[in-house]
Parts: structure tokens; sequence; C-alpha cells
């Protein structure tokens, strides 16, 4: 919490639409969750969900035209989303800062990587050359680079793909950020490096006492990191609430086969059945309905079913969990992990990637 109990982020209908050829598409349709100081939320779900529209429109870095965001998002109580352009560009980087997938392409390849992270210094900071040097150099050391100092001179094409990332890392760090938002950062990488980089974001959250909103599609890094997990699908929240609890009972559907799909819980690692519904024209009732086994005519109907608390701190859209409703036709034993479905702690190695 921040020093008057509000949270570090609070989000409140939030929705973000784009202006296309075929007419409007609504990406995020109306979601709320907050994020405290020093915990890991991560927002799941499959590519085409909207998480990264919507953290992408906290700090409005996505394109207005064609993009429209609407609702209110307060960071430490002061609504972003009715600043001024100028002053939200002092928040993005300094006190919010971005990292994304493909470290590769947010490198500039004709600058050493020690110019890139004291440019980004000194955007942020009045620094001299000699200051700005020390600290970039200490923020590669931070982030496990070896032989920081000696690297500083090197161009991104003598890093791999893993350093790289640490090096993305360092650059969101250089304004000491209260918030990391971190969207898919260790997608591009294999698996041995995806484990370090988080290990390498624990740790920094933990130094910097950072709130993290991690996006990901793979619940297998979610099991890793998160504190709390926000459940996204075609625009809308499906179900929230803690990590365990939710590895352990999930409520929704949606998240009992998103699980029931990973190797780690007896599935084959490929996707669910069918497709996202088209965001031009989402269906009527429950988003989910045309690929839910047990979807019936009232998930057809109205809007998207009011999120229900089923558990201390969990809540799921559902009709079966609402009025009237029956948990245990969505919620048989069987469904979900269970045991150990937690807590994938292998252990990394040195920052070697
Ligand atoms: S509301 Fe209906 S369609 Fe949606 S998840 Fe629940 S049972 Fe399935």
């Amino acid at each position: 919490m921040t020093s008057d109990d509000q949270p570090l982020l609070e989000v409140e209908d939030l929705t973000t639409t784009f202006s296309t050829d075929d007419g409007t598409l609504t990406a995020v349709d109306g979601i709320d969750f907050d994020v405290e100081t020093g915990e890991t939320v991560c927002i799941v779900g499959e590519s085409g969900s909207g998480k990264t529209v919507a953290t992408e429109s906290i700090t409005k870095i996505i394109k207005t035209p064609p993009g429209h965001i609407e609702g209110t998002v307060r960071y430490k109580g002061r609504d972003l989303l009715s600043l001024p352009e100028s002053e939200l560009r002092q928040i993005r980087g300094n006190e919010i800062a971005h990292i994304f997938q493909n470290p590769q392409e947010a490198m500039n390849h004709c600058y050493t990587v020690g110019w890139q992270i004291t440019e980004a210094l000194q955007i942020h900071r009045d620094v001299s050359d000699e200051e700005a040097r020390a600290k970039a150099v200490d923020l590669m050391d931070r982030v496990g680079i070896a032989n920081a100092s000696s690297r500083f001179d090197d161009y991104p094409h003598e890093f791999s793909g893993g350093q790289k990332q640490r090096v993305m890392i360092a650059m969101a760090l250089v304004g000491d950020p209260d918030l990391l938002i971190a969207d898919e950062p260790t997608t591009a990488l294999d698996v041995t490096v995806q484990a370090q980089i988080l290990r390498l974001l624990d740790d920094l959250q933990d130094e910097f006492d950072m709130g993290v909103l991690f996006v990901t599609h793979d619940l297998g890094v979610v099991a890793e990191i998160a504190d709390r997990i926000v459940v996204m699908y075609a625009g809308k929240v499906m179900e929230r609430g803690d990590v365990l609890d939710i590895f352990d009972r999930p409520a929704h559907p949606y998240t009992q086969q998103l699980l029931e799909c990973l190797p780690e819980f007896g599935g084959t690692g490929g996707g669910i059945p069918g497709t996202l519904p088209d965001p031009h024209d989402p269906p009527d009732g429950c988003r989910f309905a045309p690929r839910c086994e047990y979807a019936e005519e009232a998930c057809r109907t109205g809007e998207q079913p009011e999120e229900v608390e089923v558990a201390p701190d969990q809540q799921v859209s559902c009709v079966h969990y609402g009025p009237g409703g029956n948990p245990s036709i969505v919620r048989s034993e069987g469904h979900g992990p269970g045991d150990g479905a937690t807590g994938g702690d292998s252990e990394v190695g040195p920052a070697d990637d």
C-alpha cells in the first residue's frame, strides 16, 4: 500500500477501443484490477485476450487515435488518463517503467549498450556524463551482466538474448520505478534463460520494492512469480485471486482449461480448442460460451456475468456461481492441478545466458 493506504495502481472500468476499417474493435472492455507496492500481479490469457492493450493503456503508450481509452487509472491516487501528456511523460520511464517481449527490437543496434543506458539515465536525471557512466555500470552489474565495466562499450549484437533482456531491465530501472510493467519479457528466451530472468525480476522487485504487473500467456511462468492473478479472456476478466488459490482450486472453466493444458498438470502443452471471438462483434452473455463445455442458454444472453466471490479474495465471472447457479456443475473434482501446482522453484545457475 502507499502511505495513504491506496493501492499503488488502481484500474477501474478500463475500456480500450480501436477504430478500424471494419468498425470499432473493443480490445479491453470495462476491466478492474489493482497492484500493491511490492507484489506481482500477473495478467494471464491467450493471445488476443486484451492483456497487452490493458497494460499499454495504463500509461497511454498506445496510439490515440486510432485507440480510445476510457475509465480510471489511479497511480498513487492520481488519475493518469486525465493527466496532460507532459506530466504523463514524466511518470513513464521514471515512476512506471515498461519492459517488452523482444529486447532485440527494443535496442538501437548502432549504439553501444552503455551509451543507451546512459542516454536513458540522462533523459530522466540531471547527471554528468561521468555520473551517468558510473550509474549505468552499476545497473548493468545489478542485473547480472558479468564484467559490466568492460561490457559498457560493447554493441547489442555482442550480447546474447538473455543479456539483452538484462540490459533492457537495467534501462527500465534508471528512474528507480515504483511500478514495473513487464509484457511477456521471457517469451523470446529459452527455458533456462527464462528462469534466470524471472529470478532476476524477483530479486529486483525486493531490492527496489516495486509493484510488478506481469503480462503472460504462460501459466508456468505465473506459478514462478505471481502473488495474484487476473485471468482475461476477450477483453473481460474471467477470474482473479491469489495464485495459490487459483492454481489449487480454479473456479472458472477458462482458467481450468488453461491449467489443464500445462504439461506439468497432465496436458499436452497445446492450447484450448477453438478460437477467441471476433473483437468487432463479441457474443452476448459470457464471452467464453462458444468454447465452454458447461455453457447453457443463460450463458448466451445479456452481459458477461457479474464477478462473484467464491473464496476469500477469489472472484469469478460465471453464471454457475451467481444467484440460482450450481457451482458443482463447474467445480467438479478433477478440475485443476491440485497439490504441488505452484512453486516450480527450480534452481537457476549464475547469469551465464
Ligand atoms: S458463464 Fe457459462 S459459458 Fe461462461 S464460463 Fe460459466 S458456464 Fe461457461
